[in-house]
């Protein structure tokens, strides 16, 4: 067990479950653990994709403090991209743990996150939860509580039954699977290198923000990428079985659809939040599910260098003008 008091920070992208996590954690604490116990989090303009942040503490005493964690026992980051734009590795101390979900080997973990000295904890959460057909937030439930390390896989167990059991009963068996799945297969990497110190930087609005109110992490309207936003899935196009009929163009959202002349010419997918409603509405199956990251070298604007797009005219760089409604 911990000294005295015990604090875990939780970075993650909206909609991906993070929230929900911190209750949970909340919850073990304070009914299964016997501590005191609060959790909360801090969301940016509340938009699917947009960074959000929760907070859970633990303690022997009374808690009489309700501000943002800064230097965290514990660390968890729901996904690696998050490290190349904010600074999510603000604050982490030598004997920190820090749990991340990621396919990438330990190696190109640290290389791409300049990770300071740590207990590095790696899981490949979306795997498992795909193989398990449960939520990655689950996947990294159980993560989290081996990162602990002295929380009992049992009263885990107890926490997801009470929340997802009462909600959703049916998925209750694949949760508990993914759950302890995460739990036993995490894996334990010790870090120790020079560049230790991450700052932490308050949150306050009116310092931090950006001019304007602008904010210009990823999943917001104004770089319109979307990448961050994605749970790890992308629609793949096959242009042998499309009939462009045009379905696909009406149901996306975001406008990644490309038309010309009644023809389906592909997608942008710098633009694409992964939601795979094509993939659903496609009648010919000329839109199928890909794992990102498997099936694409390059997931921004790969279909724009098609030479029969007006490049001027579509993808980032210009209002979309899409024809699909012209096609009979
Ligand atoms: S819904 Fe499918 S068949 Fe129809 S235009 Fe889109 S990709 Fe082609
Ligand atoms: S998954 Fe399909 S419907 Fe959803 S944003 Fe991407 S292209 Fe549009």
């Amino acid at each position: 067990m911990f000294k005295n008091i015990y604090e875990i920070r939780i970075e993650s992208i909206g909609g991906f479950g993070a929230n929900l996590v911190g209750k949970m954690l909340g919850e073990l604490g304070a009914i299964y653990l016997n501590l005191e116990a609060q959790s909360f989090a801090s969301y940016g303009s509340e938009k699917r994709g947009s960074p959000v942040k929760s907070y859970i503490r633990y303690s022997k005493n009374e808690i009489r403090v309700n501000a943002p964690i800064k230097e965290p026992d514990l660390l968890a980051i729901f996904k690696l991209d998050l490290i190349e734009k904010e600074n999510v590795l603000a604050g982490i101390k030598k004997d920190c743990s820090v749990v991340i979900n990621s396919s990438l080997s330990f190696d190109e973990i640290v290389e791409k996150g300049k990770i300071p000295s740590c207990n590095l904890y790696v899981i490949d959460g979306l795997k498992i939860a795909i193989e398990n057909k449960a939520r990655l937030n689950i996947v990294m439930f159980g993560a989290i509580l081996k990162a602990m390390g002295f929380v009992d896989i049992k009263d885990g167990e107890k926490v997801i039954k009470d929340v997802v059991g009462k909600k959703y009963p049916k998925s209750l068996e694949s949760n508990l699977k993914a759950f302890k799945t995460g739990f036993e297969s995490v894996k334990l990497y010790k870090i120790e290198n020079e560049n230790c110190v991450r700052e932490y930087k308050e949150l306050r609005g009116y310092v931090n923000c950006e001019i304007g109110g602008v904010n210009s992490s990823f999943g917001n309207s104004i770089t319109n990428d979307l990448q961050g936003c994605r749970e790890g899935f992308l629609p793949k196009y096959i242009r042998e079985k499309c009939i462009d009929c045009g379905f696909c163009d009406s149901t996306c959202p975001d406008m990644v659809f490309q038309f010309k002349n009644g023809v389906n010419l592909g997608m942008d997918l710098y633009h694409c939040k992964g939601c795979l409603r094509c993939v659903e509405i496609c009648p010919t199956n000329a839109l199928v599910e890909a794992k990102e990251g498997e099936s694409y070298d390059n997931i921004g604007n790969i279909y724009l260098l098609n030479k029969d797009f007006d490049f001027d005219k579509v993808g980032e760089s210009g209002w979309i003008d899409s024809e699909s409604y012209n096609n009979n």
